[in-house]
C-alpha cells in the first residue's frame, strides 16, 4: 500500500505481536470503517517498566505516555498499540484497552481475547473477531465517539468478554452517523 505525503493514516502498532494478528481482513475493515489507509507497524516497548508486580498487570496509561513521548505523531495519524500483556488502570481490575478521546492514541490488549484465557480451546476466528471489535472500539474513541447504550454496537463498553462477543464489530446507526460527521 502506498501513502501520499501528509495523508492521514491509521497505524496499527504491534508490540511484540505477530503480523498475522491484524493481517488482511482486520486491517481492511478498519480502513473501510474510518475511511483511512491502514499501516501495520512493528515496534518494541520495554513493557516490563510498566509492570505492576502485585497485580501482575501492565499500566496502559503509562504505556501510552511512554509511546507518545517516543513516537511523536505525524499528520494527525491515529495510532493503535496492540500488546499481548494484561492491561489495567488503577480504578479497574483490568481493561481490554484504553483510548484518548478525540486524540491520536489508543491501546488494545489481546490477553483476554484468547479462549485460552478462559480455559477453553483457542479459536483463531473468535480471537480475530474480538480483536477487530476492540480495535474499532478504541479507535472510535480517538475519533470522538463515546460509549453507546446499544449493547450490539461496537461502541458499547465491554466489561466482560461476553459483552465483547455480544456486540457487533460495526457501529449502530446513531454512532455510524456521528462518526460520519466526525470523519
Ligand atoms: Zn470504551
Ligand atoms: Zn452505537
Amino acid at each position: 500500500m502506498t501513502f501520499l505525503k501528509n495523508e492521514k493514516k491509521i497505524i496499527l502498532s504491534l508490540v511484540d505481536a505477530p503480523k498475522s494478528y491484524v493481517d488482511g481482513e482486520i486491517a481492511e475493515k478498519i480502513s473501510v470503517f474510518f475511511k483511512r489507509k491502514v499501516l501495520i507497524d512493528f515496534i518494541s516497548i520495554p513493557l516490563e517498566k510498566f509492570l505492576n508486580p502485585i497485580r501482575d498487570q501492565y499500566n496502559s496509561t503509562e504505556i501510552l505516555k511512554y509511546f507518545i513521548f517516543n513516537h511523536p505523531i505525524e499528520n494527525e495519524d491515529k495510532n493503535c498499540l496492540i500488546v499481548r500483556k494484561d492491561l489495567f488502570i488503577p480504578i479497574l481490575t483490568f481493561v481490554f484497552g484504553e483510548a484518548h478521546l478525540n486524540g491520536n492514541y489508543c491501546i488494545v490488549s489481546t490477553h483476554r481475547l484468547c479462549e485460552r484465557f478462559y480455559k477453553r480451546v483457542p479459536d483463531t476466528k473468535i480471537f480475530r473477531k474480538r480483536l477487530l471489535k476492540e480495535i474499532v472500539h478504541e479507535l472510535g474513541h480517538t475519533f470522538g465517539l463515546t460509549h453507546c447504550i446499544n449493547d450490539l454496537c461496537v461502541m458499547h463498553n465491554s466489561f466482560t468478554i461476553e459483552d465483547t462477543d455480544r456486540k457487533k464489530e460495526y457501529f449502530c446507526e446513531e454512532c455510524f452517523s456521528e462518526l460520519d460527521d466526525l470523519l
